[in-house]
């Protein structure tokens, strides 16, 4: 699983080819795909299809922390 920590106000966008799960872990998340923003907390699990850009941005004052796991065959995630 790739973790993903984030400063405050730091957001990351990427996208892969393979469908992935992001896990909150802790702090206030909110993740946007396809122009639609969901605030992530207590340990959600949110889906995101292949090929869809995602971005993944810390809205709270103390360091945040995603997983991503693929779903699928290709586990390759990059930025
Ligand atoms: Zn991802």
């Amino acid at each position: 699983m790739a973790r993903i920590i984030l400063s405050p106000n730091e957001s990351f966008e990427h996208y892969h080819s393979h469908e992935s799960r992001t896990i909150h872990v802790k702090g206030d998340i909110q993740i946007t795909v396809g122009g639609m923003s969901y605030r992530m907390k207590n340990k959600e699990c949110f889906d995101v299809p292949g090929n869809t850009p995602h971005t993944i941005i810390n809205v709270g004052k103390e360091d945040a922390e995603v997983g991503c796991i693929g779903v699928g065959k290709s586990m390759q995630h990059k930025a």
